[in-house]
């Protein structure tokens, strides 16, 4: 049984004490175990405060928003898995949409990125997804498989299952236009038997694939309740601490 895994990607937004605040509230409505997964991805200025909060506590691990995929070196701006190794990251999200758009990433670069945290023992949360445009010409399947086929290559079954994917379409971030339930199980069961053709069905059957994509609390239930989606990875609805809550309590499994 995979443990759903929901994840709050701050990007460029909270300060160090906006961060602290969130968390005050944040862990408060949660409360103890909960049979959920929750990391918490602010950016690199805040992550050495909200680590030092979480502590060793398992209430929520935390993320990073990007790395580099050298040790390190003349790399002006950039972060060192290591780095974020010392500040007790243990996931790293790579190829988010953003990165890829604005800033050039491509699968060959992901790849790169991947296999340097993997090596770093720091677990990936890879993302994927089309564009509206691609989803219109009917090319989901056909780039899913490319982002996966070279974005993952080179991983060995064991570096796959540390492997977290995250499907995000990218014409549903930041737009309030969420998949269907149909339509996110629909690219996440391609992305599930895409993996089992390129390693195992076994290995594929542990890999936890998130969705993101205009998450919130309204929509959370029903998209998890989909056999292959695995939890998710959210955006702007993650800046709200008691909004974020709900989210993760939508993903709590029935008792
Ligand atoms: C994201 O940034 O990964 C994302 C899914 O954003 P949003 O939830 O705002 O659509």
């Amino acid at each position: 049984m995979r443990k759903k895994i929901i994840a709050a990607n701050w990007k460029m937004n909270m300060t160090v004490s906006e961060a602290e605040a969130f968390l005050h509230t944040f862990l408060h409505e949660i409360g103890g175990e909960n049979g959920v997964e929750i990391v918490i991805v602010p950016p690199f200025t805040a992550l050495a405060k909200v680590s030092e909060i979480l502590g060793r506590g398992q209430a929520a691990k935390l993320g990073a928003q990007n790395m580099h995929w050298e040790k390190s070196g003349a790399f002006t701006g950039e972060i060192s898995a290591q780095m974020l190794r010392e500040l007790y990251v243990r996931y790293v999200v790579i190829g988010h949409s953003e990165r890829r758009t604005l800033f050039g990433e491509t699968d060959d670069i992901v790849n790169r990125k991947v296999r340097a945290s993997l090596e770093a023992a720091l677990k990936p949360v890879v993302c994927i997804g089309e564009t509206l445009e691609q989803r219109d010409a009917g090319e989901v399947e056909s780039v899913l498989h490319r982002q996966i086929k070279v974005g993952l290559q080179g991983l060995s079954v064991r570096e796959l299952s540390d492997t977290v994917i995250a499907y995000e379409p990218v014409w549903a971030i930041g737009t309030g236009r969420t998949a269907t339930p149909e339509q996110a199980q629909a690219a996440h069961a391609f992305i599930r038997k895409t993996l089992s053709e390129l390693w195992d069905s076994a290995t594929a059957d542990k890999v936890r694939i998130q969705y993101g994509g205009s998450v919130k609390p309204q929509n959370a239930a029903e998209l998890m309740s989909e056999p292959d989606i695995d939890g998710a990875l959210v955006g702007g609805a993650s800046m709200d601490p008691r909004g974020f809550a709900e989210i993760v309590k939508a993903a709590m499994p029935a008792h």
